[in-house]
């Protein structure tokens, strides 16, 4: 780490990157800083077997065609699939839905959509279980799927924030892993890892960084972790944040959503599309929506959100592996047990001590809070990260944006000083 230079980059993930190769290209000096021994942040591929790839985190390259990610995956030669619809079943209360069953879950959709509309033309930033019908007794289902788009449950967030969310229904997935992505793209940016800032000093000609690893000055710096991160005081800013600042970080919590992987083994070749099922065992319970063979490969995966993927983050993994198991059982039948093998990758978000959470949810009421998020500090402390994204917040391509938004902002700053 060498001193003084023109932005000090704290974090690694998505946002910190695409700030890094953007500061590169307007010639401004750098630092970036990270606290974990790998770059990516919640842009993570790990290998369940050799070519086994598996998404800890991101892995849908969300509204395609306006996702700068596409053409570098095109650069790069990751493979992505272009569509996100396939044939999937539903299993309630003992057996697959009927066609009339079907269709009153898909009408359910409708409805949610016309009084969520209703409620944004009305302005009022009322949360979604403010305004839909919570006696359907389709609502688990829509009421599970809306917790892994936002990590947060129907009571949790608003729905003007749901509205300012630029999204094309484009959500390509990215087959090697948009982790492995982020990271191939990446692999040229200079970053001091195992480095977590423990303070941030404004001082009167520019900013000092106190890393685990020594100290490293500039004469601006741009923060990019997460918002829970943020409010957890684990970087002391000195003078503190202002109250303004606090609020916006408190009021775009990271709510959870978590991956788990179980790889098949002896699994006769299927097709390249895979299965899908979403299972409710019973009445009260969450659904669990699985994918087995994705893209042909030999692994199951299932996704939980919200308080229920909270809760079972906290049971542990063999306590996630069996939840999945039983329903993998119930859906795909119980000659699937002899596929199921020792190798499991289960995500634990909320108690990663570099994120705290998943992504970002705006509180009913707090939408406006990202573009206070983003905003800086004395022209010296510059925000990025997906939870400062007005329209892409909560991805990885809007992390990405808001990088190179919040150098454009420092070389302004930079350059009106000199
Ligand atoms: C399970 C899951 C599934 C997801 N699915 C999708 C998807 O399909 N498509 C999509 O687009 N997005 C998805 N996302 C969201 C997407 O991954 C994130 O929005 C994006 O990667 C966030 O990037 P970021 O740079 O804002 O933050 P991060 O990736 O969190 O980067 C911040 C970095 O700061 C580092 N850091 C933290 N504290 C310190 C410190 N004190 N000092 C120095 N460094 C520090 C962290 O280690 C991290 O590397 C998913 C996320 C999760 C968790």
């Amino acid at each position: 780490m060498s001193g003084d230079v023109d932005v000090v980059i704290v974090g690694a993930g998505s946002a910190g990157l695409s700030a890094a190769k953007e500061a590169a290209r307007k010639g401004l000096s750098y630092v970036v800083v990270e606290a974990s021994h790998r770059i990516g942040g919640r842009a993570y591929t790990e290998e369940l077997a050799p070519g086994q790839p598996f998404d800890l985190g991101c892995h849908w390259m969300h509204s395609a065609s306006l996702n700068p990610f596409v053409a570098i995956a095109d650069q790069y030669g990751f493979a992505y699939r272009k569509h996100s619809t396939w044939d999937s079943r539903t299993w309630h209360r003992g057996a697959w839905l009927n066609e009339e069953q079907r269709d009153a879950l898909n009408s359910l959709s409708d409805d949610d959509e016309a009084v969520i509309a209703k409620a944004i033309a009305s302005g009022q930033d009322t949360s979604i279980a403010d305004v839909v019908d919570l006696e359907s007794p389709w609502r688990p289902y829509h009421a599970y799927w809306f917790s892994l788009s936002t990590s947060v449950d129907i009571d949790q967030t608003g729905v003007l924030d749901i509205n300012a969310y630029n999204d094309t229904d484009e959500n390509w997935p990215v087959i090697k892993g948009y982790g492995a992505l982020v990271a191939a793209w990446a692999s040229d940016v200079p970053v001091t890892l195992n480095s977590p800032v423990d303070r941030i000093r404004l001082k009167s000609d520019g900013v000092e960084v106190v890393t685990k690893s020594g100290t490293v000055t500039g004469r601006t710096v741009l923060v990019t972790v997460s918002t829970n991160i943020l409010s957890s005081g684990a970087i002391a800013f000195e003078p503190g944040l202002p109250d303004w600042k606090q609020a916006a970080a408190l009021e775009l919590p990271l709510g959870t959503h978590n991956r788990i992987a179980i790889m098949l083994k002896d699994m006769p070749a299927g097709d390249t599309e895979g299965q899908r099922a979403t299972v409710m065992l019973e009445d009260d319970e969450i659904p669990m929506t699985i994918e087995v063979g994705p893209y042909g490969l030999s692994h199951a995966v299932a996704v939980t959100g919200g308080r229920f993927g909270s809760w079972l983050e906290r049971q542990g993994q063999q306590a996630s592996v069996d939840y999945l198991s039983e329903r993998i059982l119930t859906a795909f039948g119980n000659d699937m047990a002899r596929h199921l093998a020792d190798r499991v990758i289960v995500t634990a978000w909320q108690g990663d001590p570099w994120t705290l959470g998943s992504y970002s949810a705006a509180l009913p009421g707090s939408h406006q809070q990202r573009a206070v998020l983003g905003r800086p500090i004395e022209n010296r402390i510059f925000f990025a990260g997906e939870a400062t994204s007005t329209d892409f917040y909560s991805t990885c391509h809007g992390a990405y944006l808001s990088g190179i938004r919040a150098v454009n902002e420092v070389a302004e700053a930079v350059h009106s000083a000199t």
